[in-house]
């Protein structure tokens, strides 16, 4: 495993192992997590072992590939390259309540989702641990931000590699790593039940949210082909066992799509189906993909949406489009990346 990507007492293990006294791994701990990217920079460790780690456990990071800073919100999106060669998107944003990191969770995606961009090419593969830790880290010190809160909402499906990012949140949590608060953590998923209940199971402090965009099977099972699989019925069964473990409240995202999921009937019908669940739902005009067809709502449509959820007892925001000028949504950067060096 990449000593990144190890918690503080496996690493303690490790230079156990090595003859290290117990102090020492808090010490490679501590400035692995502040990005750094030799050993040589660890200059209160004997030189022996710095020659050790460098040879067994060589550092990775990644690489800037493109930088994109918006003029007109701050919004920065890094394109970076990984040490196999695959790239990866993150983007910072700042919001009043602090800087804010979306972070990839997969090197592309498999669950197809109509709108999105970041599924056009399939599954690459899945990131490590380190990798979701290096995006949020190396933001940081590209930026010179401080980075408060993380939205697992890049490419990628976070629930499709669950493993590895239950180990990335243990990883930014530690108070001797990021330290980062879970409850300044949302996880977005399009709905993989089983995985929705063992999430619950672990009752962290984290945001749920739920890609929902569609009130109803009808219309979820053309845009999102997840939907065969977990149709809405059994997905909101899973958000209130969610709710019932954890009593966190479920955000759900809506990409408001015209003529397609954008009626007041579809905003009477959700008021309906989640009766008696806290929620939240966050509107999102769909960002225009080149490839796809579908057109985002006008402005008219997400207000009057909103307003029907809301005069229901549903609290809606709808969502500042931010860094519209960068590409900056979900695998537009990436894909136009591919576009241009093939
Ligand atoms: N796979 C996860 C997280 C990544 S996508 C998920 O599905 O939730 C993050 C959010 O952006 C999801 O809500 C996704 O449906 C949405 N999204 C993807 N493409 C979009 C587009 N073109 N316009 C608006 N939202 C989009």
């Amino acid at each position: 495993m990449n000593l990144k990507s190890m918690t503080l007492p496996e690493m303690g293990q490790l230079l156990g192992s090595l003859g290290q006294p117990a102090f020492r791994a808090k010490q490679v701990y501590t400035w692995l997590h502040k990005g750094a990217r030799s050993y040589d920079e660890m200059t209160n460790l004997p030189k022996s072992l710095r020659d050790t780690l460098a040879r067994d456990y060589p550092i990775q990071a990644p690489k800037v590939v493109r930088r994109q800073e918006s003029g007109k919100d701050g919004t920065i999106k890094y394109l970076w390259e990984l040490s196999d060669g695959n790239c990866v998107e993150t983007v910072l944003m700042r919001y009043h309540y602090g800087n804010t990191v979306c972070i990839s969770t997969e090197v592309g995606c498999r669950m197809g989702c109509a709108f999105c961009a970041s599924t056009l090419g399939g599954l690459v593969r899945r990131l490590e641990p380190y990798e979701m830790l290096d995006q949020v880290l190396f933001t940081q010190v590209d930026s010179g931000q401080k980075i408060s809160h993380i939205v697992l909402m890049g490419i990628g499906e976070p629930l499709d590699n669950f493993d590895n990012v239950m180990r990335f949140l243990e990883l930014v949590n530690s108070p001797e790593g990021m330290n980062i608060s879970m409850r300044h953590i949302s996880l977005s998923t399009c709905g993989l039940v089983p995985k929705i209940d063992e999430l619950a199971k672990r009752k962290l402090q984290l945001t749920l949210s739920v890609s929902l965009h569609a009130p109803n099977d009808r219309t979820r099972d053309q845009i999102m082909p997840v939907n065969k699989a977990y149709p809405t019925e059994e997905l909101l069964a899973a958000c209130r066992r969610y709710y019932q473990a954890t009593n966190r409240r479920i955000s759900f995202e809506y990409a408001m799509i015209q003529g397609v999921n954008d009626s007041r009937e579809d905003a009477l019908e959700l008021l309906r189906r989640l009766k008696g669940l806290p929620a939240h739902f966050n509107l999102i005009p769909l960002n225009h993909v080149e490839e796809s067809p579908l057109k985002p709502s006008t402005r008219a449509a997400v207000a009057a949406f909103q307003k029907t959820l809301e005069d229901g007892g549903v609290t809606a925001t709808v969502r500042r489009t931010l860094g519209g000028d960068i590409d900056a949504s979900c695998g537009q950067l990436r894909r136009k990346y591919h576009k241009e060096s093939t």
